[in-house]
């Protein structure tokens, strides 16, 4: 089993590490038919205008074909708002895979960064998140887990085959839609988040 990370721009190193923490492989994907040869894929953040950018026409449609034919994804923040429905702030075109709407930079600039230590576990996320972190997790007993959020964006819509599996306050953060996985912060730069990559392994 191979876990493919989208290379293009952005911080898909960390996650590269995470996954190896985990005992699983990994390949950079660089070029859209590397898209036939892995199990999974993790879509990271970084800059989702220059992502998009970068994307041509062969590279979307492949992308658009995996993920429509079940393969599991991660996507995060920047990665989240390529696979949205519905972009804003300001506005742009996506793959509209996942059905939710994003407004991105939601929490201001760069400087308005910040890490959260509590983002809860709903109760769907609990089932799902609670397998996967048996083996000595720490957020286990908890049901918590830190979120690191870079410019992030916020989700303002989720619709109806989407679960919430953890929150911020009453907003969602970490959602899933069948094997779509989307997080509007960074579960690579938290020790404490890495049930969300297990997750995803979980899903091939
Ligand atoms: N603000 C970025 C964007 O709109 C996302 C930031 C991130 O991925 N950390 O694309």
């Amino acid at each position: 089993m191979v876990t493919g990370i989208l290379a293009l721009q952005g911080d898909f190193a960390l996650h590269q590490q995470r996954l190896h923490e985990l005992g699983a492989k990994s390949v950079l994907v660089r070029k859209a038919q590397m898209l036939h040869a892995v199990d999974a894929l993790i879509m990271p953040g970084g800059e989702s205008t220059t992502l998009l950018r970068l994307l041509d026409d062969n590279f979307r449609k492949s992308l658009q074909e995996a993920i429509q034919g079940g393969i599991p994804v991660l996507a995060t923040c920047a990665g989240l708002i390529l696979l949205s429905r519905g972009v804003t702030n300001p506005g742009q075109d996506s793959l509209a895979l996942l059905d939710i709407d994003v407004e991105r930079n939601s929490y201001g600039r760069q400087i308005d960064s910040f890490v959260d230590l509590n983002l809860n576990w709903t109760s769907a996320g609990r089932s799902e998140l609670e397998l996967v972190s048996q083996n000595g997790l720490a957020n286990a007993a908890s049901r918590t887990m830190e979120g690191v959020f870079i410019r992030a964006p916020r989700i303002t819509r989720t619709g109806d085959g989407v679960t919430v599996l953890v929150e911020r306050g009453l907003e969602p953060v970490l959602v899933k839609q069948g094997k779509i996985l989307g997080a509007t912060f960074h579960p690579e730069l938290s020790e404490n988040a890495k049930a969300v990559h297990q997750l995803l392994l979980e899903q091939i």
